[in-house]
């Protein structure tokens, strides 16, 4: 069989009634899973223990600080607002620009190209916790193993070689658009500007060749490396402990004081049962970064139809909670 002919009609053949398989394994596409997976979530590991161990030899300074801040505002932002609720889940509308920008600013992030990630993460909420969920931490067995072994399956290992969703299926409307398109195939040199971009703004900083590789190292290995921490801690953490507020058919959890560090996502129950909402914490006083971005547009006339549940139907779901840490 012809895999990369198969995995290439994904993205070509039209499937809207899904009568194709929903997802494909196959030798091809694991190959091409793994080379991701030890270029984007093995070497930022070791770029980041290679960065604080250059410290006494080359310093961290200003410069250093500022690239790795705002690389991962950027990325942090481009996967938050835009590939996940403005592009997997469609919660606000804008300007074709816009769209754009953020995907770009989340292919920089190293997690995948936008189509592939859109794709996955709505067969993450289609089948949250069951079989065809790639990275549930549910499905490892029962105990203390068990859950260890989810743990680090839904944090880690799941990403060196998985099932890839039809994604004629599950994005079509992102398939509609030229420009994303084109972003998504252009992923790998995209993401790699994401190293080149810091090197280049640390190394005029500091107006020196060192500036080129401390760029690379905090700008793009350490930033990368946080980045991802926080991010997958969503698959892993936010499947297992936390609090839950609302009856869902899965088991995901909210972790308030992982918030601040993971740009609001950490709400992440309550985005499993208002996945269309924009808003995760869904109360004002909570912290939800990626919300306050989306709100800041807004106002700056960027953002509009931006989707939000009402006090009462938030209220309706509460009340219909059995138990607030039930366990499904
Ligand atoms: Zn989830
Ligand atoms: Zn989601």
């Amino acid at each position: 069989m012809n895999f990369e002919h198969e995995y290439q009609s994904l993205f070509t053949a039209p499937d809207p009634a899904g009568t194709k398989r929903k997802a494909i394994d196959s030798p091809y596409l694991h190959r091409r899973q793994r080379r991701h997976f030890l270029l984007f979530d093995v070497a930022p590991f070791f770029g980041t223990l290679t960065a604080f161990a250059s410290i006494p030899v080359i310093g961290f300074g200003w410069a250093e600080a500022g690239v790795l801040l705002v690389m991962w505002l950027i990325t942090g932002f481009g996967i938050s607002v835009g590939y996940h609720r403005l592009l997997a889940h469609r919660s606000f509308k804008t300007s074709e620009a816009v769209k754009a920008a953020f995907a770009v600013a989340g292919s920089m992030a190293g997690q995948g190209g936008v189509i592939s990630w859109v794709a996955m993460h709505r067969r993450h909420h289609e089948c949250a916790d069951k079989e065809g969920d790639v990275h549930s931490p549910q499905l490892h067995g029962a105990g203390f193993a068990g859950r260890f072994r989810g743990f680090v399956h839904a944090h880690f290992t799941w990403m060196a070689a998985h099932a890839y969703p039809n994604v004629a299926h599950y994005a079509p409307d992102v398939l509609q658009s030229k420009r994303l398109v084109w972003i998504s195939r252009n992923y790998y040199p995209i993401a790699f500007a994401g190293f080149i971009v810091p090197a280049m703004a640390c190394a005029a900083i500091t107006q020196s060749l060192t500036g080129l590789l401390t760029g690379v190292l905090w700008g793009g290995m350490v930033r990368m490396f946080v980045l991802e921490q926080g991010i997958w801690s969503l698959n892993s953490f936010c499947h297992l402990w936390g609090r839950r507020d609302f009856s869902t058919r899965d088991h995901s959890r909210n972790i308030g004081w992982l918030a601040p560090f993971i740009f609001g996502e950490s709400w992440h129950h309550n985005h499993h049962a208002f996945p269309g909402s924009a808003f995760f914490a869904l109360r004002w006083y909570r912290i939800d970064p990626g919300y306050w971005l989306i709100v800041l547009m807004k106002l700056a006339g960027l953002a509009r139809d931006v989707k939000v549940p009402r006090r009462d139907q938030i209220d309706i779901r509460m009340t219909r909670t059995t138990a607030r840490h039930d366990r499904i």
